[in-house]
């Protein structure tokens, strides 16, 4: 709906191109075609070491209690060898793999052929089928948003095995944690490699291909921007939303029933990481048609990055603080909970705000009040590769008249709340807040470059305008 109105506005204001001097930078927008050094040397680092990254976590859990040094203690002193500790890895198992194919398989099902029926009956939730933003090639794509529905179907079979069939144990995902990150993990890969295939093969819109020329850069960043099977499957959306982000509320609660199983009782941090995370999770699909319009669909084109990140990073990194507590059960003071519990809600609301003030300004084209005024803003202008021209908006008032990536800063909050839930007694359950720290500071740097590249002098204008990126009067 949003995005139907968006997409009409801007076809009734749009024209035919008129050389003007920003025309040459304002056609470049879009992912870059050409890469850096620093790109490459990033790219390369973390196509070695964050598979790497991620089984140190999950392997400092398993054998050391989720200490951090511990395991290079071991090694450096001599104790231990390499071998020592992967021999001692569990390995990928039938069971894993029956889990986890029945597990993508489901998800697909509900992806592709369940549509939605959520927005019958909810009212205010936008499901069913929407539009995204137009992509550098002028292209509009629809998208059936059912994240919702998949969600609650998901968690409804879940909560009826856990109390009432039980076909398996709730600790079912814990138990078989490892074994399951090479299934992940295969997924990742396999899904990455076919993407770059696809890419060059047989892409679903080559306009709006990239190609660098550097093997590692297009594998990692992707040829594809919105690559498809069909006309409904989406590998940007299916592959985010679920099976990543559905699993991830499922995780937790799989971590808390461990934590039942071995303590006889749940920690009020274990509660807190489940419900604050929770709301995130059902934040994320209740606003499935807003994601459209956020950099990971608009921006980013699907390789590694996205491919692997959400089959293995995303599972197995964001729900660190779960797997910590099954290992150290804090139980918080009442004062230190209420802290960690508004601390996280205040985060919350400033990230859901801040982005609901711009839907609703975008998707109104200004014509809505916020904080009780209409809001202000700047006009720019854009070109697609065609040459058609399009004229935008950029908002200069309620919290995006504050810093030009309040969302970002809200979302901060919220994950230091999660990381302080757990004590101070270990680093591992604070690798969120330093990653999401430095993902959010490089996606200001990112979204900033795009920007400037789309909306050229009238882009220096708004940041004159704005001066902050995250918080007003230090950064
Ligand atoms: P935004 O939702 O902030 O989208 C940025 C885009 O918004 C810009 O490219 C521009 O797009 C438009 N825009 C920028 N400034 C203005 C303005 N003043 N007025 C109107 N439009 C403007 O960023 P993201 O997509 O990165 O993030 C969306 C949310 O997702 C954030 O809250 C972030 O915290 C969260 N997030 C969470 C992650 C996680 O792993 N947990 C990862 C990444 C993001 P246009 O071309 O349309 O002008």
């Amino acid at each position: 709906m949003a995005a139907h109105q968006e997409k009409k506005l801007a076809q009734e204001r749009k024209h035919k191109p008129t050389q003007n001097d920003t025309q040459t930078s304002q056609v470049q927008w879009g992912r870059a075609w050409e890469v850096d050094w620093f790109s490459l040397a990033s790219i390369l680092f973390l196509l070695l070491f964050a598979p790497l990254i991620v089984y140190y976590f999950i392997m400092s859990c398993d054998q050391y209690q989720c200490s951090l040094t511990d395991p290079l203690r071991d090694l450096l002193t001599g104790n231990k060898h390499l071998s020592d500790i992967w021999n001692r890895t569990p390995t990928l198992t039938y069971r894993a793999a029956g889990i986890y194919s029945l597990w993508v398989a489901f998800q697909v099902v509900l992806y592709v052929f369940v549509p939605d029926f959520c927005h019958k009956f909810l009212p205010g939730y936008v499901g069913g089928v929407q539009e995204g933003a137009v992509t550098p090639a002028g292209v509009v794509n629809k998208y059936e948003i059912n994240g919702l529905q998949a969600w609650i179907i998901t968690h409804v079979l879940w909560f009826a095995n856990a109390y009432y069939f039980h076909f398996f144990s709730p600790t079912i995902i814990f138990d078989n944690w490892i074994p399951l990150l090479w299934c992940a993990n295969i997924l990742g890969y396999a899904v990455s490699t076919f993407a770059m295939i696809k890419g060059y093969f047989f892409p679903t819109n080559a306009k709006d291909c990239k190609f660098t020329g550097n093997f590692f850069y297009d594998y990692m960043m992707g040829i594809e921007f919105n690559p498809r099977i069909g006309r409904w499957f989406d590998f940007k959306l299916f592959f985010n939303g679920r099976p990543g982000i559905v699993a991830w509320t499922l995780i937790n609660l799989s971590y808390a029933a461990k934590q039942q199983e071995l303590y006889g009782q749940v920690t009020n941090s274990m509660i807190l990481v489940n419900v604050l995370q929770g709301i995130y999770v059902v934040d994320f699909f209740w606003n499935e048609a807003w994601y459209l319009k956020t950099i990971d669909i608009c921006h980013d084109h699907f390789g590694w990055y996205l491919g692997w990140g959400d089959c293995v990073w995303l599972p197995y990194l964001y729900t660190l603080q779960g797997l910590y507590l099954v290992y150290h059960p804090v139980q918080l003071g009442t004062a230190n909970a209420v802290g960690v519990l508004m601390l996280g809600l205040i985060g919350y609301y400033i990230f859901r705000a801040t982005n609901h003030q711009k839907d609703l300004f975008r998707r109104t084209d200004g014509n809505c009040r916020i904080w009780g005024k209409k809001p202000e803003y700047i006009e720019c202008s854009y070109m697609s590769v065609d040459g058609t021209k399009y004229y935008s908006k950029l908002m200069t008032s309620g919290f995006w008249g504050w810093a030009r990536h309040f969302n970002y800063t809200g979302d901060l909050l919220g994950s230091l709340a999660y990381c302080l839930a757990c004590g101070f007694a270990h680093i591992l359950p604070y690798f969120y807040i330093i990653y999401m720290t430095i993902l959010l500071t490089h996606r200001c740097v990112r979204d900033e470059h795009r920007c400037s590249s789309k909306y050229g002098k009238d882009w220096t204008r708004y940041t004159a305008t704005v001066p902050y990126r995250l918080v007003p009067g230090v950064f």
